[in-house]
């Protein structure tokens, strides 16, 4: 039993070693399968961003060489395929000229030419030297016609100013309404309608009209979120700070970035005479690509970059549950995924690709690769699982068969040596007084008549004991016969236990006979339940060694003969009472102390009750003696 359940122990675990082995050669498969697919992603982005960036610095080449008009036309066009959060440049007198226009925030403005002074010269001196201002507002209001639109604008700053020093509030208001609507007309370095509308913004406040004053600054607002004017960086941090006393949203951090990228270039495509370059400009928390050559640039940002990965290469991206990443040199994101936790990633460094970035192909749905390999491995696992269990399951049961049958052949051969030692002893005595009798050496009558008796006792038990292995024999073989007919059970058992007392009184046993009026008779087979009967009292004397007294009672119980054996004996054990009616067995008092016995007694009593459909119980406290009940069925 303990081998074949090593055995099956050791076929199972080999089983589950070997399904472990696969599992992890699988999942390092896997692991494998997914390095390369990084590998791969990696160097397609960085071929697809070399291509992008040689194609602009191709068209910036063409762009370069372009003179005149047609320049503008060409940076519009390049523009144009590049997306929102990138800008075209045309460095021009050392500042940038954005394409499309409107995307910078602000940019280097030309120094606009001085005020024509000797026009405004009596104007100024009435309205600072003699303190004539009645007369200089005449002097000024001449000069609103003026042909020279820059005249108009400054002759109407001055109006404003003298209205404001007479306390004429509203007529000032007037004024820079005018004014505003010269637009882009400097005045010093900047247009005339965000001047306008800064001073009317100071007057409105003055006023204590708020409304009319955050309309005001809203309006300021939108003309530089639409970078309606050009604008150098002062002037816009200027007016900036003026809106957002009113003004509370976001800056377009995009435009402010691009305009400070834009600056840095221009200084750049300036300062370096070498043909084109790249750089990566961080402005405002964003990282700008820019690029030039002589004086034409582009600044290129995060959505052009995304914009340059091949259908083929996002789609097997996201099968493979893999994200790209750029990140400058010094190691900040640029662009893609910016996730710290990552199953894995492939690196191409800027020093060896010639790009600006480094290009990270990063795995950051490990489970999409190592999914299939993980359900294969759970498969795997539960089908080790079952045959493991069905190994354990057949190895126990084999175990348990041998076990039985070991059982089964041990009580055999017990069989067949209590059966040789049956027969030996009545053998032994038949042929000793035989020889006795037969050598005449057994004088006296009485002695030889002893002789007889004795001789007729052993061959009685020697056919009882022939008759009932036959029984036995005939009853495993399902070929017993029984004569069915109606018996007093009474007079049966009497009979039964009057032939068993003549048997035993010569060693000292004495039965006890009882039995009711009202007993049912019975309808069976009489030699078979006599020899029921006969093993019961057997058993009662073999297994009574104190007792001398076995007490056979004959009663009814609800409608059944109810025929009792007991004895006053020493009982079996709680352990042994289910075991008693099974063939061949033997108590272990019984083989311990030697007590003659075959071990098919009770089987053989059970089987004939049972044909009769009877039942036989029993009932014993050991040391205190056992009662056999048979109940067999009335005859109708
Ligand atoms: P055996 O030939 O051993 O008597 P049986 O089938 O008649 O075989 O009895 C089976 C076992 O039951 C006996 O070995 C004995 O242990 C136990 N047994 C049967 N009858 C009695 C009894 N009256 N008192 C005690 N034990 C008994």
């Amino acid at each position: 039993m303990a081998v074949s359940f090593a055995i099956a122990l050791l076929l199972a675990g080999t089983l589950l070693w070997l399904g472990w082995r696969l599992a992890v050669q699988d999942r390092q498969v896997a692991a494998q399968r997914m390095h390369e697919q990084r590998e791969n992603a990696a160097d397609l982005a960085v071929a697809a961003l070399q291509r992008a960036l040689s194609q602009v610095e191709e068209r910036l080449a063409t762009l370069a060489a372009t003179q005149g008009p047609a320049a503008a036309e060409r940076a519009l066009a390049l523009a144009d395929g590049l997306g929102d959060d990138s800008v075209v440049l045309l460095v021009r007198d050392g500042a940038p000229v954005a394409y499309p226009a409107g995307r910078l925030a602000f940019s280097p403005v030309a120094p606009a030419p001085p005020e024509p002074v000797a026009v405004f010269m009596e104007a100024d001196t009435l309205e600072f030297q003699q303190r004539d201002l009645r007369h200089a507002l005449m002097v000024l209001q001449g000069l609103t016609d003026d042909p020279d639109v820059s005249t108009r604008a400054a002759a109407l700053m001055r109006i404003a100013r003298i209205q404001r020093k007479q306390e004429r509030r509203d007529e000032a208001l007037a004024s820079y309404l005018e004014l505003g609507r010269l637009g882009d007309v400097r005045v010093g370095d900047r247009p005339a309608a965000l001047v306008a509308r800064q001073a009317r913004l100071g007057l409105f406040e003055q006023a204590g009209r708020t409304r009319d004053a955050e309309a005001e600054a809203r309006g300021l607002r939108s003309a530089l979120d639409a970078a309606t004017y050009r604008l150098d960086r002062g002037a816009y941090e200027y007016f900036m700070q003026e809106s957002e006393r009113h003004v509370r949203s976001p800056r377009n951090t995009r435009a402010e970035a691009l305009s400070a990228a834009a600056e840095q270039v221009a200084d750049l495509a300036r300062d370096t005479d070498a043909g084109s370059r790249r750089t990566v400009v961080h402005e405002h928390g964003l990282a700008l690509l820019a690029v030039w050559r002589h004086d034409a640039a582009v600044v290129l940002g995060r959505e052009w970059l995304e914009a340059q990965w091949p259908a083929a290469l996002k789609a097997s991206l996201a099968e493979q549950g893999l994200a790209l990443r750029l990140t400058d040199p010094e190691g900040r994101v640029v662009s893609g995924d910016a996730s710290t936790d990552t199953g894995g990633e492939a690196v191409r460094l800027a020093a060896t690709t010639a790009l600006p970035w480094n290009v990270h192909a990063r795995t950051v749905r490990p489970e999409l690769a190592l999914g299939p390999a993980q359900t294969r491995q759970r498969l795997l696992l539960a089908a080790l699982a079952i045959i493991g269990v069905l190994i354990l399951g057949g190895g126990f049961v084999v175990a348990r068969a041998v076990a039985r049958e070991i059982e089964v052949s041990r009580l055999q051969s017990d069989f067949v040596s209590a059966v040789s030692h049956e027969f030996r002893t009545p053998l032994t005595s038949l042929c000793l007084l035989s020889e006795q009798l037969d050598s005449g050496s057994v004088h006296t009558e009485e002695a030889r008549r002893e002789y007889y008796g004795t001789l007729a006792r052993e061959s009685q038990r020697l056919r009882r004991l022939v008759e009932g292995l036959l029984n036995f024999g005939r009853m495993e073989a399902g070929a017993e016969k029984y004569e069915f007919e109606v018996h007093d059970p009474v007079e049966l058992t009497r009979d039964v236990a009057a032939e068993f007392q003549r048997e035993v009184e010569a060693m000292g046993y004495r039965v006890e006979f009882q039995a009711d009026d009202r007993v049912p008779l019975i309808r069976g087979d009489r030699a078979a339940l006599a020899s029921a009967l006969w093993n019961l009292l057997d058993n009662a004397v073999k297994y009574s060694s104190s007792g001398r007294t076995v007490w056979v009672d004959v009663g009814e119980d609800a409608g059944r003969a109810a025929l009792h054996v007991r004895d006053e004996g020493q009982g079996i054990p709680k352990g042994e009472q289910a075991q008693v009616f099974a063939k061949f067995f033997r108590g272990e008092a019984a083989r311990a102390q030697g007590i003659r016995g075959t071990g098919i007694g009770l089987a053989t009593v059970r089987h004939i009750v049972e044909r009769h459909g009877g039942e036989i119980r029993l009932e014993s406290e050991p040391g205190a003696g056992t009662t056999f009940t048979i109940l067999l069925p009335g005859a109708k």
